[in-house]
């Protein structure tokens, strides 16, 4: 009955605020009222995300769908109604700048709706199905990739290609492209999806592939949420490896360390016993991150002497590779990275390696997530920039950023590594530059309120001004990703030649604009006279 009250009133609110004629009894007579949440631990967890950059966004209520029909059901009576009210589907909430959150609106939240307090109804949504003869696995939208993992492994499979951290939504990462070291051989886990349900603005539930509605499916891919909310993925498996033979090696020369990455990358078409199953690096410029980089991965008996290698005390990079195997081919293992090694021109002392079983490779950060929460250092602002760089322009870059604007400063981890545009299906909303190979360079860092300037969030904010601002100046057509931008002309050219299809396609799907309107790519229609 309080439940109920609750729930009437949430309705009421909602009229009350953005005009909605919407009945109240209508939405309960929809079925979606034991779903409708307006518990103040809800609607405050979905008014905020990992970024912590902008003040609480609280939406006027949270629906925990159980099904693609209720999904359906929502959308189609936000979208009938005469003024409209936003939707916004929320994975995980791991955005930086509120792309998952609406005020004034209502937030699907697609993730945790398995033991969400709002499942009153006791209704939940589908758990992984796996086709292991058809070597793929059907996920609810909101499944985290963890999840998948799990269910996929119980029948010895696998997907192909991830994201560094597992503790993200299936359709976030499709809504951005999802990206690891695996992409360069798979390319993004957008370019790894069989099929999709999408329930698109209007409340239409559709299927989509490269065959059925197809338009749909690739704008969907890498569409930040804009043109439906994927409520079932279809994600293509392999065999699961068991083990991982983890190596890191560093440089202190640029250009040596990205021809070795290029190399790397360039041999994907080989077989697998010739080339990595994964390729990144990160930059290290502060003895700092060197520290505590040294502690979580080396071994404590052999300590890194950086001096030693880097006498200078200047910029140094660290290439990461991995090499996947099942215990039955363990005897190759050994030989096959030394064969690739062998052609690279690290550091010659520099080579440290570790053998782990393969989960607990790809669920490496959350264990770092893990230790970072019990100093209280995980729930802090990040202000995230990720960018798409030109392999052409990546030693200006370099000069100017790593060497130049960080000023031996870092506050987090710096990843860069190349990646193949060919693996990339060029039909799909994701944006990356007009080159054969972009470097993926993610400025990873945490604002600290230590009292030291360099850690403050504004400091950062501003550092982020300054490397667009240099990449601007300097000619080096960046691509964002995960990309932010606040203005219609900006989002006109981060498109580029996409645009025009971005444009029609949203006029198509989600004429009221009513979906992920925390992009801010498009204002929600509010119009009267709308229908
Ligand atoms: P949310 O933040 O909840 O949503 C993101 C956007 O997608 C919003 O606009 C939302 O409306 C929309 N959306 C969410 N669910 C759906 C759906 N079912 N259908 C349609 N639209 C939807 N990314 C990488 O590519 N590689 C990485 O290695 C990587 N590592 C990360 C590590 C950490 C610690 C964090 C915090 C983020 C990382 N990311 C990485 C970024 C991550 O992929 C994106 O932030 C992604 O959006 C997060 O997924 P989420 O489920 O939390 O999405």
């Amino acid at each position: 009955m309080a439940t109920k009250l609750l729930l009437t009133f949430a309705i009421c609110r909602l009229i009350v605020t953005v005009g909605l004629t919407l009945d109240p009894t209508e939405l309960l007579l929809l079925g979606v009222d034991a779903q409708l949440s307006v518990d103040p631990t809800d609607v405050k967890a979905a008014s905020l995300d990992f970024g912590l950059l902008i003040g609480a966004q609280p939406p006027l209520a949270v629906m925990h769908p159980a099904s693609s029909q209720d999904v359906a059901q929502f959308v189609k009576a936000a979208y009938g109604s005469n003024f409209g009210f936003t939707v916004s589907a929320r994975g995980h909430g791991h955005s930086i700048n509120g792309q998952a959150q609406t005020a004034n609106g209502v937030v699907v939240q697609m993730s945790g709706s398995k033991g969400g307090s709002g499942m009153a109804s006791g209704r939940k949504p589908p758990h992984p199905r796996v086709w292991p003869q058809e070597r793929f696995v059907d996920v609810w939208g909101g499944e985290l990739w963890i999840d998948v993992l799990r269910s996929t492994l119980q029948h010895g499979l696998a997907p192909k290609s991830w994201t560094d951290y597992l503790y993200l939504s299936v359709g976030g990462t499709l809504s951005n492209a999802g990206i690891s070291g695996q992409a360069f051989n798979h390319g993004p886990q957008i370019s790894n999806v069989h099929e999709l349900d999408v329930v698109t603005g209007k409340g239409e539930l559709l299927t989509c592939s490269e065959e059925q509605n197809s338009e749909m499916f690739h704008a969907v891919l890498g569409g930040l949420g804009q043109f439906g909310i994927i409520t079932r993925a279809r994600i293509s498996l392999e065999p699961a490896p068991q083990r991982v033979r983890w190596i890191r090696v560093l440089y202190s020369n640029f250009s040596i360390f990205t021809s070795d990455q290029e190399y790397l990358i360039s041999l994907h078409e080989q077989p697998a016993s010739q080339k990595f199953d994964y390729v990144e690096g990160f930059v290290i410029v502060d003895e700092g991150l060197i520290n505590n980089w040294r502690s979580s991965f080396f071994s404590p008996h052999n300590p890194v002497k950086i001096s030693s290698l880097d006498p200078n005390g200047g910029v140094l990079y660290c290439l990461e590779i991995a090499k996947n195997y099942h215990e039955s081919t363990a005897s190759t293992v050994d030989q096959e990275v030394e064969s690739l090694l062998k052609k690279l021109n690290f550091i010659p002392a520099s080579v440290f390696t570790t053998d782990l079983p393969y989960v607990d490779f790809l669920d490496r950060v959350h264990k770092a997530e893990l230790k970072l929460r019990s100093k209280g250092l995980w729930e802090v602002p990040h202000p995230w920039l990720n960018l798409f760089v030109p392999k052409s322009k990546i030693a200006d870059f370099d000069k100017g950023v790593f060497k130049g604007i960080l000023g031996n400063k870092t506050s987090g981890p710096i990843l860069i590594y190349p990646i193949n545009k060919n693996k990339w299906d060029h039909r799909s909303s994701a944006v990356t530059p007009d080159e054969d190979v972009f470097y993926l360079v993610a400025l990873l860092r945490s604002a600290l309120d230590n009292g030291e300037e360099t850690h403050s969030l504004e400091y950062l904010t501003n550092q982020n001004r300054q490397i667009l601002r240099f990449c601007d100046e300097a000619g080096i057509t960046v691509k964002q990703y995960l990309p932010h931008y606040t203005t219609h002309q900006e989002w006109v050219d981060h498109f580029g030649n996409k645009w025009d299809r971005f444009y029609r396609l949203k006029m198509e799907f989600d004429p009221r604009h009513i979906l992920a309107s925390g992009q801010q790519i498009f204002t929600p229609t509010n119009m009267a006279s709308w229908r």
